[in-house]
């Protein structure tokens, strides 16, 4: 057995650990067989500055999550299972199309369920003239182990960290142990990554750059979540803090997740991070809470 067979033979790629024949057609909680899906391919100007430049980050957008956050922003293939299937061969290919393409770097969103076939691939795409960087985006969810797996493999890590508290982590990922498996992940992202490094160009080439997407109702967990990024990792890590979150039309969700961020919230959350000495982190401006920032997952450049 290869490893990626006796990956997928009893699933244990993510913390959810549920031990699901993924070679045999069964699907876990992720939602995915052995195959790979994705949704897109494509370049992709709407993610930090250093990461999308002026030529676009090469974003393959992959079908399921290991998380499911109930109001996820990539619903449509993260829980729709929209998709298309597609070869490591292929996937290889897909990688160097997009380098041609002129993009800045390999953007990986959701790669977890994947990541033992993403390293193949990686590998034959690297052997074939892939040089530009390779992000692992992800929800932060993530095993220790199988990150140390993907070691040679990845330049940047780009993970979440969505919450501080049990309950909101149970009440919106149904996972009340994100807080602890998201601390050992990072630490380990760190370890492989221990400083960010630019190019000549402001782009980033290799580092951790941690996303935190304030909820509504919530500043007071973002601020204890910036509080202990900000105490540990100081700047060894690049933070992000986004108020972009958007209650998609349709979705049930709880009451007090049913609307947007307000300007005062996102503020209060802003200048506690300015307060505590935060120096490096990225802030949006303006109006980024609107469905139209979400791609479409047109089966684009697959
Ligand atoms: S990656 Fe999917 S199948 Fe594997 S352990 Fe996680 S949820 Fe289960």
């Amino acid at each position: 057995m290869n490893r990626i067979e006796e990956a997928m033979h009893a699933c244990r790629l993510c913390p959810r650990m549920c031990g699901a024949d993924r070679l045999h057609g069964k699907i876990g909680y992720c939602g995915e067989k052995a195959a790979i899906v994705a949704a897109r391919a494509a370049l992709h100007r709407w993610e930090e500055p250093c990461i999308s430049g002026t030529g676009g980050s090469g974003t393959v957008f992959l079908s399921g999550c290991t998380l499911r956050c109930v109001f996820c922003q990539n619903r449509e293939i993260a829980a729709g299972h929209s998709g298309r299937e597609i070869s490591l061969d292929r996937l290889a290919e897909i990688f160097l199309e997009l380098q041609e393409k002129g993009a800045h770097n390999i953007n990986l969103v959701t790669p977890t369920h994947y990541s033992v076939c993403l390293a193949e691939a990686l590998k034959k795409a690297r052997t074939n003239g892939l040089t530009i960087p390779v992000i692992y985006n992800t929800s932060g969810y993530e095993r220790p182990e199988i990150l140390r797996e993907m070691e040679p493999y990845i330049d940047i890590y780009m993970p979440d960290f969505k919450y501080i508290d049990t309950e909101t982590a149970a009440k919106y990922s149904h996972a009340a142990d994100y807080f602890e498996v998201a601390k050992a992940a990072l630490a380990e992202m760190v370890h492989q990554q221990p400083q960010p490094i630019w190019d000549e160009n402001g782009m980033l080439t290799k580092g951790v750059l941690v996303r935190h997407l304030v909820l509504p109702g919530h500043t007071g967990e973002s601020i204890r979540i910036l509080q202990y990024l900000h105490e540990i990792y100081g700047e060894s890590i690049i933070l992000s803090i986004m108020n972009q979150y958007t209650p998609l039309e349709g979705v049930e969700l709880p009451r007090e997740i049913s609307r947007k961020l307000t300007r005062g919230e996102y503020k209060r959350v802003v200048n506690a991070a300015c307060r505590m000495g935060i120096t490096q982190a990225y802030i949006q401006e303006g109006e980024t809470a609107k469905e139209s920032f979400i791609p479409p997952f047109s089966g684009e450049g697959l």
